[in-house]
């Protein structure tokens, strides 16, 4: 699927040496964005900076966007940029959060390209899994909280592009994709 318009470069993130610093440049975006009625989403890897080559990271980039348009209605308003991550694609869709936020959970647990994608709802309000009642998504090398295993540096940065890349052979060079069961839409 190609992007709707060039990818914009998010400005100055050379000079901004922190992920902070680059995530408040984002945030912005996501503001301009934002359409009244809407709901935001950032779509983003989430595999280590660097992980893949410029081409596999926006083949993974236009799957994953292309998977969460079908779960979703056409977007209103879409960007894509090239960050210090990888491509991230901000859409304002014109339905209500937890929906959205729904057909990001869809994504993300439907296949491997969906487990090395982060859908977030970031606008009008944030959304996280645990204010839905739901378990923190696995880790890509075991299957404890990913956020608990990247909080304790559990995982090599070796050991965690060695996963990320066995999905990614998964996504597009294995046999077809046997997904965990989705989500029911509410
Ligand atoms: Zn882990």
């Amino acid at each position: 699927m190609p992007p709707s318009r060039d990818p914009v470069p998010l400005p100055s993130w050379g000079s901004a040496h922190t992920l902070l610093a680059w995530r408040d440049l984002l945030d912005a975006e996501c503001r301009k964005v934002h359409r009244a009625g809407c709901t935001t989403i950032a779509v983003s890897p989430r595999s280590p900076a660097g992980a893949f080559t410029p081409s596999q990271a926006w083949r993974l980039h236009h799957a994953a966007v292309g998977r969460l348009r079908s779960l979703l209605v056409p977007s209103r308003e879409r960007r894509t940029y090239r960050t210090p991550l990888g491509p991230v694609t901000v859409l304002a869709v014109p339905v209500e959060a937890h929906r959205a936020k729904s057909g990001c959970l869809r994504l993300e647990e439907r296949d491997a390209v969906g487990e090395l994608t982060d859908a977030d709802v970031v606008l009008p309000v944030q959304l996280r899994r645990w204010e839905l009642g739901l378990p923190p998504r696995p880790c890509l090398v075991c299957d404890a909280p990913a956020k608990r295993c990247i909080a304790l540096r559990r995982h090599s940065r070796q050991s965690v592009v060695v996963a990320a890349h066995l999905r990614f052979a998964r996504a597009f060079d294995g046999p077809p994709d046997t997904a965990r069961p989705s989500l029911p839409m509410p």
